[in-house]
Formats: structure tokens, C-alpha cells, sequence
């Protein structure tokens, strides 16, 4: 989503002037978004600070700027703590970017941390999202209602907000016209939409409808509001990719009832298995919190089993650690030796499941929407349709193409192959 917003706040900050540059050490302007999931978020924040605070020593200052989820979390404390940052604005208040940076004034430090997600979209809607990649981001929902005891979200996005339906379709449109193959639909909770009784189930319908648009994803969700409308989605769409990530956190129902989570592991298996009745080639990934306080052997192999049990693929797993104001910063944390130990054990499992799926792939013909050139400019950088990276030997005209490739071999995160001439008439 931060990705989404920084794409989001050039396209505004552009009006006023500005232009992006990778050679930032002669920026006038110097904008950190940040994200406050991470681990020790804040003191990364003033690091980073530090950094550019050295490379400018010797020359003017740039006006410095901290956006995103920290500076909602710390907001008139950043000011105090460290004068080097002149403005601090919040996720909810993007709207305001501009007008902040043209009243900045030496003298008067600004911080604009409101909750205001209708004014922030009302006005990004009226400036033309400029994304031209081949997939491409779109926020629909914001905030989170839910208060999982480990979680900042609903402190520092604020309450749950679904962006209006066409206001929405329209900016989906204009990312077709301008070249996205692919949409990945964002929110916190993303399948919570809702907006004058249309869902997640009717955006994607309606998205679909768009012929330039191929693939259609949606992140992150929650297990509770998978309902029946959105399963039966995965019936009818064509464009759906068929990759959930549907967090689970934990395989106990114990821990999952000390995280709030909000529902049961008979009740995900029940999502799970109603997807996999609706088509059995569907995929889920994960994430996982090991070493939750309350944790205990039994608990860990629990989860250990379901992940054996559910096979996820592409899972991302953390050992606990507290985050200022949520309810568990104030839980008596487990031994870090054993919770090391077991997300080593948990990741070893994680990682053999991955490689054993992208090793069954070899030698098969997979459909891969080619997003760019890789880095070193020789080989093509694409994803399949399970959001695994595949790299290409090929031409540059095919980056904006789904094409046909043939793989050859493969590791824990990316397969590599070939494009397959003979096919992809037919595909592009
Ligand atoms: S549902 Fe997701 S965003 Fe909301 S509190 Fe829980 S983990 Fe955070």
C-alpha cells in the first residue's frame, strides 16, 4: 500500500513542480514513506534521517518530509525529537500535501495526522493516477476495524473507509488505458469492502469487464470476511488469479483467540476447503506470528501442522515483537531462544514446500505476464500466476505481454525459463 501512496503522492506533488530523481543527494525535496509494521520502525525512521542529515552537511537542506504510518504514530514527536524534519503527514491526510509543502515556512514546522480518507480519495480521483506499469495497484479500502492485539492498523490507518464504487471502476479504467495488464486491488482488509451494499465480489466483476485488464488480485485479507459471495467469485471470474493470501497467523485456536483474531481454524478450514472444491488448482499463502505470548509447544506444532496440512506457498513468518500501543506490547514475551528455534523449524518446513512447487513446475508451460526488464537489462522479469518471480530469456517488446514460457529449472523464490515461440501467438 505504500507503494500505491508514494505512486499516489508524486502524481500530486508533480502539480506543484516537482519531478523524482535517483540521484537524490541533490534533491531539494526529500520524502520518506514510511511503515510502522516493520520491526523497530521508528528508530529506522531517525537512522534514515541521520543519513541524509550527513550527505547534506555541506550543502543546503532539502525540505524534509516523513509521511506514512510512523509519522501518524509519532507525529508532533518526530518535530521535537528531531529538527531536521519539517513536515510529518499522515497516511489519511495525502490530500493535503500539497498546500503543506507550499505554506512550509522555516519558522513553522507542520504535522497533518487527521483521519480524513474522504477528503484524502475525493481529490486523489481527480488526479489522474499516472501508473503505466503492467501491474498496477489500486486502493480500495483503507483502515482496519478488527484490532488484532498485535496490530498498529487501526491506530495508524484509522477506522475501516471503502472508497466509492465508480470512483473506483474509473480509476481502474484509466490504469487499463494506460497499459496495466494487471490489477492487484489493496486495503488492510481488503475483503471487508464495502460501499452502498457492492462488495469486493461486485469490483472484481466489474474490473473484469474491462478487456485489457487480464489478471485481477486482491490483498490482504481477512479469514472472517471471506464470505460466500466472494468464494463463488472463483466460479465464474476468468481473470481471478488463483492465489489467496489469506493470513492465519496461528494454527491454535488458544492463540488466536489471545491475538482477537476473530475466528477459528475450523473456520478458515472451512474457507479453504470450499475454494479448493470451487477449483482444486487454488493456492494460499500466509502469514505467520511465532512466539506469540502464550505460545507453547503445543501450540507451535499446531501450527506446524496445518502448514504441513495446507501446503501454503510464498508465506511470510516473524517471530513476535511488540508494537508501542497495542494491546500485546504489554504481554510477557516467550524465551527469543525458543521462539528462534521454532521459526527456523516453521521457515525450514515453509521453504521446503516452496521449493518442492517450484521444482514440480520444471519442464511445464506456465503463463507469465512479463512486467519489466530485470535489473542487469539482459533477461525479462515476470510473475506467474501464483505471483511467483520468473525470469526470461527474451526480447524487450514482450514486457507488457502474458506469454507462454517454458521453465527449466528453478530455486526456493523464482523459476527460470524460456519463452515459448510456438504458443504465444495465441497468448499475446
Ligand atoms: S485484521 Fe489485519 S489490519 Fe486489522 S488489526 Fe488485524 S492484522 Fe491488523
Amino acid at each position: 500500500m505504500n507503494e500505491y501512496d508514494s505512486n499516489r503522492i508524486y502524481d500530486s506533488v508533480k502539480r506543484i513542480g516537482f519531478e523524482k530523481t535517483d540521484n537524490y543527494e541533490d534533491a531539494n525535496c526529500y520524502l520518506l514513506n514510511t511503515c510502522h509494521i516493520r520491526d523497530k520502525a521508528k528508530e529506522k525512521v531517525y537512522h534514515e534521517i541521520g543519513r541524509v542529515k550527513k550527505i547534506f552537511r555541506a550543502k543546503k537542506k532539502p525540505l524534509v518530509i516523513v509521511a506514512g504510518c510512523v509519522a501518524q504514530a509519532e507525529n508532533q514527536e518526530m518535530l521535537k525529537r528531531e529538527p531536521y524534519i519539517d513536515l510529518v503527514i499522515g497516511p489519511q491526510a495525502y490530500h493535503k500535501i500539497n498546500d503543506t509543502i507550499l505554506n512550509y515556512t522555516e519558522k513553522q514546522k507542520i504535522e497533518e495526522t487527521d483521519f480524513d480518507a474522504v477528503s484524502k480519495f475525493e481529490y486523489l480521483s481527480r488526479i489522474k493516477n499516472q501508473s503505466s506499469e503492467s501491474s498496477s495497484f489500486l486502493t480500495i479500502q483503507e483502515g482496519c476495524d478488527k484490532f488484532c492485539n498485535f496490530c498498529v492498523v487501526p491506530y495508524t490507518r484509522g477506522p475501516e473507509y471503502s472508497r466509492p464504487f465508480k470512483q473506483i471502476i474509473n480509476e481502474a479504467k484509466n490504469l487499463a488505458d494506460q497499459g496495466s495488464k494487471e490489477i492487484v486491488l489493496l486495503g488492510q482488509n481488503v475483503n471487508s469492502y464495502k460501499y452502498n451494499g457492492f462488495k469486493l465480489s461486485d469490483l472484481i466483476l466489474e474490473i473484469e469487464k474491462l478487456n485489457q485488464i487480464q489478471r485481477i488480485r486482491y490483498t490482504t485479507s481477512h479469514p472472517k470476511d471471506m464470505t460466500d459471495d466472494l468464494i463463488d467469485v472463483y466460479k465464474y471470474s476468468k481473470k481471478l488469479m488463483p492465489l489467496i493470501h489469506l493470513p492465519v497467523q496461528s494454527g491454535s485456536d488458544k492463540i488466536l483467540n489471545l491475538m482477537n483474531r476473530k475466528h477459528s481454524i475450523k473456520e478458515y478450514l472451512n474457507v479453504y476447503e470450499k475454494l479448493k472444491k470451487i477449483n482444486s488448482c487454488i493456492e494460499f499463502s500466509s502469514d505467520f506470528i511465532i512466539g506469540y505470548p502464550g505460545e507453547d509447544e503445543r501450540e507451535f506444532n499446531q501450527t506446524y501442522n496445518l502448514i504441513k496440512e495446507l501446503k501454503f506457498i510464498n508465506s511470510y513468518s516473524f517471530i513476535f515483537s511488540p508494537r508501542p500501543g497495542t494491546v500485546a506490547d504489554k504481554l510477557k514475551l516467550i524465551d527469543k531462544k525458543k521462539s528462534l528455534k521454532r521459526l527456523k523449524k516453521i521457515q525450514s518446513l515453509l521453504f521446503k514446500i516452496q521449493i518442492k512447487k517450484n521444482k514440480s513446475l520444471e519442464n511445464k508451460l506456465l503463463k507469465v505476464l512479463v512486467e519489466n526488464k530485470t535489473k542487469d537489462n539482459k533477461r525479462l522479469f515476470g510473475r506467474s500466476e501464483y505471483m511467483t518471480a520468473v525470469i526470461l530469456e527474451g526480447k524487450e517488446d514482450y514486457v507488457g505481454q502474458t506469454v507462454n514460457a517454458r521453465i527449466i529449472s528453478s530455486n526456493q523464490n523464482s523459476l527460470f525459463g524460456k519463452i515459448d515461440q510456438s504458443n504465444n501467438k495465441k497468448v499475446a
